[in-house]
């Protein structure tokens, strides 16, 4: 059976510090955000109900808002609250948490001022970004055509809905390309990030990642490389061009969606997921799991 449709659902979505019934969860046609993409998102994961680095998503959701410019009227302790109430109310365990802000139909013209901001949070079952079989044996990525921008031309590290339209349609071709995502290059060409994922490569039992300074600095990639070096690995955060590419061993992407994912291919570039990957798989795994309190 199809997969239902977003807007046609059973559940409870948290909207501006109420509770309303999953289908009555609307905005406006003449709503700034769907014009002027003045609109800031988080992805998050629940685990046995305990959200993964719920404090750090709500924290970058308000930051992500200061830089396009508006604030929410939530602090970071009623966001988590209302997360954590969300998923109660919806009976979820297990779950994908989406936390959105957007400026709303007051006015609409280029200039957002006056507009209110609107914040509503929902959850669902998301079991694996990508399918099962295809992680194990390391996703294909192509290469995109669009880079990510420049700091200086976009708000490069929001999490912005604007920000975006170079990742749907950099992941869309590579769908029809046959690959399973696509690998962008930040504005002078480096390696940055897939369309919703961090990068890591390894080379002699070290990990390298590329220095998050013109593209979404991952929750996931910061835990990973904590996790990692936990484990003793050394991890090097540095520019990376594409001509390196071939000389890593082993490839593997994080995000809240994807969590660890490891990489088959780059293009015709092979890898093979190997002992650092898995350790960091495992890592992760266990990472996320809320530890039971002390008897
Ligand atoms: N880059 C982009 C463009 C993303 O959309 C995501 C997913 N939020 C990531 C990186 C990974 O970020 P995180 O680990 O915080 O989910």
């Amino acid at each position: 059976m199809a997969e239902r449709a977003f807007d046609d659902r059973d559940g409870w979505i948290w909207l501006d510090g109420a509770f309303v019934p999953w289908r009555e969860a609307k905005a406006h046609v003449l709503t700034h955000a769907l014009h002027y993409a003045s609109s800031v998102f988080e992805g998050e994961r629940a685990y046995g109900g305990v959200i993964f680095k719920s404090a750090a998503h709500a924290r970058r959701l308000k930051a992500s808002a200061e830089m396009l410019g508006f604030e929410i009227p939530w602090t970071v302790e009623a966001i988590e609250a209302a997360k954590a109430e969300v998923l109660r109310r919806n009976g979820l365990v297990d779950a994908y948490v989406r936390p959105l802000a957007w400026r709303g139909a007051d006015k609409l013209g280029v200039s957002g001022t006056g507009t209110r901001v609107h914040l509503a949070v929902a959850a669902w079952e998301w079991p694996s970004y990508f399918d099962e079989g295809e992680r194990m044996r390391g996703l294909r990525l192509d290469v995109a055509e669009y880079r990510r921008p420049d700091p200086a031309t976009a708000p490069a590290l929001a999490k912005a809905s604007g920000v975006y339209m170079i990742a749907t349609l950099s992941r869309e071709r590579a769908e029809r390309r046959g690959f399973a995502d696509a690998l962008m290059l930040d504005w002078l060409g480096r390696v940055a990030e897939c369309t919703a994922a961090n990068v890591f490569f390894v080379r002699d039992g070290a990990l390298h990642t590329p220095i998050a300074d013109c593209f979404l600095s991952g929750i996931t990639r910061a835990a990973v490389i904590e996790l990692a070096r936990g484990l003793g690995l050394a991890v090097i955060e540095r520019r990376i061009w594409p001509d390196e590419l071939p000389s890593f061993s082993e490839c593997f992407l994080t995000g809240t969606a994807a969590e660890v994912a490891p990489v088959g291919a780059i293009g015709d570039i092979a890898y093979t997921p190997g002992a650092v990957t898995t350790a960091i798989l495992g890592a992760y795994a266990d990472a996320v799991r809320p530890r039971r309190a002390a008897a």
